[in-house]
């Protein structure tokens, strides 16, 4: 996706080798005319699937989600919550996930009320690295049993095995930029 792959070229920030910095459109500060592009380009890419809900993990997903949700016909989006709350309910599905940005282990958790059988869900992220935190969302897909119909990342790190293992799981994949190396601050792009 060009407009992205552009923005990011102006805006992102190279930290060491491997994380890039997008605070300023996507991670803190968020461009929703930006958004808005992005969700349609998940629409024209899983155009031919029905999908039912919208799954991705607090908190950088839900901005993304949401906006999307507006081009699969309002969707609801659901989010899986990293942090316990005593509102939570105890019927849960949960996963570990390994948190690449901070190097450590949390869980993840959605209501058992919000996804089931009969779902067939869209999984949106925003950064794919290692793969742990949609394998995490996978799981709780599979858990509660429903179809998956397959992953749309806004910016996936190819130079990090995230792809690999989403594609192991026979689970379809959509990246819109695909970033083949950070080395040396340098943005290059897979194509
Ligand atoms: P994974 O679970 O695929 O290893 O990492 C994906 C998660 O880590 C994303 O949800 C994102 O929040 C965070 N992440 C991984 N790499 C980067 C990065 O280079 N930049 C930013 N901003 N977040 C990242």
């Amino acid at each position: 996706m060009e407009l992205l792959k552009n923005r990011i070229c102006h805006s992102g920030q190279v930290i060491g080798n491997d994380i890039l910095k997008v605070d300023s459109f996507l991670n803190h500060q968020m461009d929703v005319q930006l958004f808005q592009e992005i969700g349609k380009e998940f629409r024209r890419r899983f155009a031919a699937d029905k999908i039912t809900k919208i799954l991705t993990v607090e908190a950088s997903g839900i901005g993304i989600a949401c906006i999307a949700a507006q081009y699969f016909d309002y969707v609801p989006v659901v989010f899986a919550k990293k942090f316990t709350a005593r509102n939570l309910n105890a019927e849960v599905y949960e996963s570990k996930v390994y948190s690449f940005t901070k190097g450590t282990h949390y869980l993840i958790r959605v209501d058992k009320k919000y996804i089931n059988s009969s779902d067939n869900i869209l999984i949106i992220d925003d950064f794919l690295a290692n793969g742990k935190a949609v394998l995490g969302l996978l799981d709780i897909s599979r858990q509660a049993g429903a179809q998956i119909a397959g992953v749309g990342i806004v910016i996936e790190k190819s130079f990090q095995e995230g792809r690999n293992v989403v594609l192991k799981e026979n689970i379809r994949l959509e990246s819109l930029a695909r970033i083949s190396s950070l080395k040396d601050g340098k943005i290059t792009f897979v194509d």
